[in-house]
């Protein structure tokens, strides 16, 4: 069946199959995904990370309901294998993830597993066309925001928020964790702490010593208040990533970032297809090679030149 007319008219059956296969990295979906890929670019991609337990899931289900009573189309790609997003209940039952997935305006997606070789990330990003092009007007990535593969995926939305939490020990979770200078925005969740200020402090406080401005000219990243327990600091949030996604088109930012987006994920798709060339068609050529290295006959730097040029057919 053609899945892909039902998910340009924005039909959910066609959507979520189409995203079960760009999650299972499903080589019979690349044409429809291909399809699919001249109609994208219409979305705002946030990304959203904290270490674990900064109140991530939370706040991306507060913030999907903020814009979707405002009349816009959100779609949610949790990538983080602990997140609720599955149809739990968080706060003590007061956010309810199926009352929000009910909501005719979101959409909720949870890629809780690892793919194939760079599957996840190649997935997610599969899954952000799919919702672009369905017509969702937010896509919002929710991700572990530990590890190289979670960066690069937050690195591919337009607007990157950072999530840090009072109370968890180590006060600005994010420097250990370094991601503090990836964001565009900061928030500081579970504000109805009476600890959330001096996290607040502290972490204004790193900005200015690091100069972090330097990475992202012409915006400053803002530090922004919430409590998804009160619902508090929403509206100020979801106006912040629309005047950065404003300031994003008028200073010409977005061009770069869109090449930046283009360039990471031609380059990893490309590397994974020649590491599964390497052990597809060159496990003889590998071994023979490796072989040589233990007899030390060849250096490492010479024999990983002779398999790329096998690999060439030179
Ligand atoms: P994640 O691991 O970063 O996705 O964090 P979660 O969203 O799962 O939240 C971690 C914990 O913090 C959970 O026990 C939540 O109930 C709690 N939490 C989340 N948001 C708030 C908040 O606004 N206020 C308070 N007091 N607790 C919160």
């Amino acid at each position: 069946m053609d899945l892909v007319p039902g998910v340009l008219r924005g039909e959910t059956v066609p959507i979520a199959r189409l995203l079960s296969c760009a999650e299972a990295a499903d080589d019979a979906s690349r044409p429809a995904l291909a399809r699919i890929f001249e109609h994208t670019g219409k979305a705002h991609v946030v990304g959203i990370t904290g270490v674990p337990g900064s109140g991530k899931s939370t706040l991306t289900a507060v913030l999907a309901e903020e814009f979707a009573n405002s009349g816009r189309k959100v779609g949610i790609i949790a990538v983080d294998p602990s997140s609720p997003f599955s149809g739990g209940s968080i706060l003590g039952d007061r956010i309810r993830m199926a009352d929000i997935a009910m909501n005719p305006n979101v959409f909720i997606r949870s890629m809780a597993t690892r793919g194939a070789m760079g599957g996840l990330s190649r997935g997610c990003l599969d899954a952000v066309d799919i919702l672009d092009a369905a017509g969702f007007d937010i896509i919002l990535i929710e991700t572990v925001g530990v590890g190289q593969d979670e960066i690069e995926i937050v690195q591919a939305a337009h607007t990157v928020i950072v999530a840090s939490a009072p109370g968890l020990g180590d006060e600005i979770q994010a420097i250990k964790a370094g991601i503090l200078e990836i964001a565009d925005i900061h928030i500081v969740t579970k504000c109805d702490r009476s600890d959330s200020n001096r996290t607040i402090l502290e972490l204004k406080g790193m900005l200015k010593m690091g100069d972090l401005t330097k990475f992202v000219e012409g915006w400053e990243p803002k530090v922004i208040g919430t409590s998804s327990l009160r619902r508090e600091g929403f509206e100020e949030l979801a106006a912040t990533i629309d005047r950065h996604r404003s300031y994003l088109e008028t200073s010409g930012e977005i061009v770069k970032r869109r090449r930046k987006i283009s360039e990471t994920r031609m380059l990893k798709i490309a590397e994974s297809l020649v590491r599964k060339r390497f052990y597809e068609e060159r496990l003889g050529s590998i071994s023979e090679l490796c072989g040589q290295m233990e007899r030390k006959k060849i250096a490492p730097d010479a024999a990983a030149r002779q398999l790329l040029a096998r690999i060439n057919g030179e």
